[in-house]
């Protein structure tokens, strides 16, 4: 067992005084392409990382859940009272799973529960998910719950929505649900087709630089609302359930007077096409076929939707600058990360490139790492 593991199993005996019964784990995931279209019925292609959250547990017998995270230094204790959607602090992303499960009709025995997590926390890797969906996969096995993947990330979607009262699609639990190793997931938010798409990016000479540009979000709520809005109000005005079903871009585009809204709807239906291309690329082999696909999906986020920030930009730019194929932000926008699709053995020397551009601009230092396709969330021992 790798020593991480066992330096999880060490704390949970410390903090509880007994032994964990097992440990589980639920990954953050990388979005590849597909950006603020899931809440617009539409199509995205994220897959899992290595980086995840591991929790030790083991049930109680006072009807008590305790749950402490080794990385916020903190633990937290609630009990079926204290279950009411808009608890604030992070243990809400644990006590509303409980609440989910619970409204779903299952009876979820107490339990303690340490954790720790390697996904970066407000990046756009979504820890968050990471941190709902394996609280989700080890209340269901400790209560012996038989519920399938997709109702599983919705029940985490449901605790992220209405529980801590994020309004986010349904992208990241899927993800960290249901993805596979070496594999993305080209997933369709209308009717929740989930196909597993080969990305062997090494068998290709390739392999896929995240970069955390350290830009603070601080209008991601408003705007993410505001470009929710957008979409809404679009599709009032063509008649629609959702851009999802735009067949006609132009006509589509004729029909909308406002030059705002026009490229709101423009960035969903292209990205939608860019995802579905994507999908097509992928089944054919054809990996490097992503990297005008990113670039694309890049200008579009920047140009029509408006979700990129001048770091954000200047990583790509100097991504592309430096020798990647293609790269583009990833994640709900406003700061976060990018990726970008560089030959293999050279992200390093681009993550360089990007830090001594952003030093020249007088931004904090970015971090990166090399993503690989992993394995979705489960029991590890
Ligand atoms: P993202 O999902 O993009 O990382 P969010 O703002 O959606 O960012 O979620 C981050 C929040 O999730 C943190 O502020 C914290 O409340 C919670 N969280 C994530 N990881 C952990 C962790 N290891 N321990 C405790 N809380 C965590
Ligand atoms: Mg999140």
């Amino acid at each position: 067992m790798a020593s991480v593991d066992d330096d999880l199993l060490d704390a949970f005996d410390e903090r509880t005084g007994r032994a964990a019964v097992g440990l589980w784990a639920a990954p953050g995931r990388v979005n590849l392409i597909g950006e603020h279209t899931d809440y617009n019925d539409g199509f995205v292609m994220p897959f899992a990382l290595e980086q995840r959250v591991r929790i030790a547990a083991a049930p109680r017998d006072d009807g008590r859940w305790q749950v402490s995270s080794l990385n916020q230094g903190s633990t937290e204790s609630f009990g079926a009272d204290d279950l009411r959607p808009g608890m604030s602090g992070w243990q809400a992303y644990a006590a509303g799973v409980v609440w989910a499960l619970e409204q779903a009709g299952h009876t979820i025995a107490g339990a303690d529960l340490v954790l720790a997590s390697d996904v970066p926390v407000g990046a756009g890797l979504s820890s968050s998910a990471a941190l709902e969906c394996a609280v989700l996969t080890t209340l269901a096995d400790l209560n012996s719950l038989d519920i399938g993947l997709l109702d599983r990330a919705r029940l985490a979607q449901r605790c992220e929505n209405e529980f801590v009262g994020a309004p986010t699609g349904l992208m990241d639990q899927a993800a960290s649900i249901m993805c596979t190793a070496d594999h993305a997931l080209f997933f369709d938010c209308r009717s929740y087709a989930a196909d597993q798409v080969a990305l062997d990016l090494s068998g290709a000479g390739l392999e896929l630089l995240v970069l955390d540009t350290k830009t603070p979000h601080a209008l991601v709520d408003s705007e993410y609302a505001a470009r929710r809005a957008s979409c809404e109000a679009a599709c009032d005005v063509l008649g629609l359930a959702a851009l999802r079903d735009i067949d006609d871009l132009d006509a589509a585009l004729g029909r909308l007077a406002d030059p705002v809204m026009k490229r709101r709807v423009r960035h969903v239906v292209t990205e939608n096409d860019r995802v579905r291309q994507a999908a097509e690329a992928l089944a054919d082999g054809r990996i490097r076929a992503l990297a005008p696909l990113l670039d694309a999906s890049h200008a579009s986020m920047r140009d029509d939707f408006e979700i990129t920030v001048p770091p954000v930009d200047l990583a790509v730019e100097s991504a592309r600058a430096g020798g990647a194929l293609g790269a583009r932000m990833t994640g709900g926008g406003f700061g976060g990360c990018i990726i970008a699709l560089v030959g293999t053995g050279e992200a390093s020397g681009v993550a360089e490139q990007i830090g001594a551009a952003f030093a020249r601009a007088g931004y904090g230092p970015p971090e990166h790492f090399v993503a690989r396709p992993s394995a979705g969330a489960g029991r590890i021992s």
